[in-house]
């Protein structure tokens, strides 16, 4: 048994506060570490110590091998819990923590190795007899070995990167027209990410189930499976919203699945916890993608169904203990969904949102009611990492409860300042068909047009409503008077109110003591922060200020026909020409940001006027990239 005092948390965000709250619970000295940036960072208020990595850039700080350990040994700490991302899946760095006389909190380093190419991954998970997706995974890279491969195996084909993670590097390819551009594509973004091209290639399934199993040893060669988890509703193949147990998976089913996973997991002589990801199929078959050797970020809804602290039993692994109960004790109670709040635009393609956190409120504590979250108000959201805030999780007696609660926390979080996906979140757990359970992985793309509608133009309902929350009474409403036209006290006046929200703006003209009475329009939720109230419509806060003439004056119109980067991004290629012409849909530009890339396509025909981006150049959101005249 190894006595553990003290323990250093190499990450940042929402799972280093999550990690430290177990560690203080258990009566351990906790060290956090923080980048130039996040001096101020709540995971470095919640810590006992916290060390300075200097840096800004994830490279230079939570990914610093070496100033970690210094800052472990410096402080005292006996061990290091990686969270997830950043080093947790990095097996030169738990071996460094070892060889540093320290406790790696995660599996041996020569189980990280033999997980972490999902090429040999595979290769071993056939040995183990775990069922596999059908595809190529061996070492020759060659165009023409995938083009053989998938025509083997059948169109849709998926290609992803062995050394993978985030969906970077990964590439659904329909048609054999697509294979080269598409290998090529996505060989890059390998690279860009992981410093290593490798590839393999799998069926592309339709719409199957993402079930994975939470799988936990200790090192006494003992291994439970502590149920499932379905995160099918993804986005891009990343998970949105996870939930535990998997709706309607039969317990026969769940008992195949979860052996499966602890024999993937003795495979490799795993310890403490992981994660076995499968897809289902309709018929009930299911295959091994990876196995996830770390805590993962939706480990939460499994905690809520059990009533376990994996953290804590990931320190009482490494401690040496044995695990304290037996497969068949394993709990199973209630239903929990968890979703994933992401500074992110959806009206954008989900670009990454950066900016100061202006507003930013949680739903209250409650029972069944959890919130994982690493920010406070007034924090900044940096481009340097990834951008989820946190993590909102309801657990209850059946689904449908659980369902209601989440519905519940949604409606009463307030984000502003920094768009999110809030209101995304809230339709896609309002939506019947979620409340049906009918879960697969194209459930976002079916759904698209409810759960991503088109922006309209702001109703005068909008605008009245915004109004009403300017006047004096209005709980936000802090020195609104002075700013208003042709008012004076004790002699309402008709009141003249110019607001702005976004690109739009509204001119009201009205009795103030009409809207005192309540009328024209009920009071919408809203908060005030300085100058900006905001204001919410439809699930999103939205600043409204009062028009700026001179603010106005200075923000420069967008170019007509001109196609601008949607935000700060490393052009990686130019795909045309001056002079050449192109269909609605071409491929244009490919960018490069938060290490992956984005295609910007045409939105219509027309003719390539000018070109004002070269491959390797950084732009900055908003420069116009390429000038594109409708042909006629
Ligand atoms: P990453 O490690 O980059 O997240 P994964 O291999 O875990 O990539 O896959 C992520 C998601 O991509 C899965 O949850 C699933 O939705 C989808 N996916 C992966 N492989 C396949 C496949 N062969 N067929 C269909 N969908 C797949």
């Amino acid at each position: 048994m190894t006595a553990l005092h003290s323990l250093l948390v190499a990450n940042r965000g929402e799972i280093a506060c999550r990690i430290l709250r177990t560690a203080k619970a258990m009566g351990l000295a906790s060290v956090a570490v923080h980048s130039r940036i996040d001096r101020g960072a709540q995971h470095c208020q919640l810590a006992d110590a916290r060390v300075d990595l200097g840096g800004e850039s994830a490279q230079d700080s939570y990914l610093n091998i070496p100033a970690i350990i210094a800052a472990a040994q410096a402080s005292g700490a006996q061990a290091i819990h990686p969270g997830y991302g950043f080093l947790s899946e990095n097996a030169d760095f738990a071996r460094a923590v070892e060889a540093a006389g320290l406790v790696f909190i995660g599996p041996p380093a020569a189980a990280i190795d033999a997980m972490g190419s999902k090429s040999a991954a595979k290769a071993l998970m056939e040995v183990a007899g775990v069922p596999l997706v059908p595809g190529y995974h061996g070492a020759d890279q060659a165009l023409a070995t995938f083009a053989a491969a998938a025509e083997r195996i059948g169109y849709p084909v998926l290609l992803k990167a062995a050394a993978g993670g985030g969906g970077k590097g990964m590439k659904v390819v329909q048609s054999p027209d697509e294979l080269a551009e598409a290998l090529a594509s996505a060989q890059r973004e390998a690279h860009a990410a992981f410093g290593d091209a490798h590839m393999l290639v799998e069926k592309y399934l339709l719409s199957p189930r993402h079930v994975e199993i939470q799988v936990f040893a200790d090192r006494h060669g003992h291994c439970l499976y502590l149920n499932e988890r379905d995160c099918s509703i993804q986005r891009r193949h990343q998970k949105v919203v996870e939930e535990a147990p998997a709706p309607g998976l039969a317990p026969e089913l769940r008992r195949r699945m979860g052996e499966a996973a602890v024999r993937a997991a003795q495979a490799v002589g795993y310890v403490g916890a992981g994660t076995v990801e499968f897809l289902l199929d309709a018929s009930g078959q299911f295959f091994f993608m990876e196995m996830n050797t770390r805590l993962q970020v939706e480990h939460p809804v499994t905690e809520a169904i059990t009533g376990l602290d994996l953290v804590a039993w990931q320190i009482r692994v490494a401690r040496g203990e044995a695990l304290p109960i037996t497969q068949g004790e394993v709990p199973l109670h209630g239903h929990a969904i968890e979703v994933r709040l992401y500074a992110e635009d959806p009206a954008h393609d989900f670009l990454p949102a950066t900016g100061p956190l202006a507003l930013y409120r949680e739903s209250t504590p409650g029972p069944g009611r959890r919130v994982d979250s690493g920010v406070v108000e007034g924090d900044q959201v940096s481009p340097f990492y990834d951008p989820m805030l946190g993590k909102l999780i309801a657990w209850g007696e059946d689904r449908e409860q659980a369902r209601l609660r989440l519905l519940a926390m949604l409606d009463e979080f307030a984000v502003g300042g920094v768009r999110t996906n809030l209101a995304f979140l809230r339709r896609i757990i309002g939506h019947p068909a979620f409340a049906a359970a009918h879960l697969d992985t194209g459930f976002i793309e079916r759904h698209q047009a409810e759960l991503l509608p088109a922006p309209t133009p702001l109703p005068p309902a909008f605008w009245q409503g915004a109004a009403r929350a300017w006047l004096p009474g209005s709980p936000s409403s802090e020195e609104p008077w002075s700013r208003v036209d042709g008012w004076r006290a004790g002699l309402p006046a008709r009141v003249r109110l110019h607001l702005t929200c976004g690109a739009q703006q509204h001119a009201l003209s009205f009795e103030p003591s009409s809207i005192e009475a309540g009328t024209p329009a009920p009071p919408l939720p809203s908060h005030r922060r300085g100058e900006r109230l905001f204001v919410k419509w439809q699930g999103e806060w939205l600043a409204v200020q009062l028009f700026d003439p001179i603010a106005a004056a200075s923000s420069a119109p967008v170019a007509q026909g001109g196609l601008s980067a949607p935000m700060n991004a490393c052009v990686v290629r130019v795909a045309v020409e001056p002079g050449q012409p192109v269909e609605a849909g071409a491929l244009l530009v490919v960018l490069e940001a938060m290490k992956m890339e984005h295609s910007l396509r045409a939105p219509h025909a027309g003719v390539i006027k000018r070109i004002a981006a070269e491959p390797g150049e950084r732009v900055t959101e908003g420069s116009v990239l390429i000038e594109l005249e409708t042909s006629t």
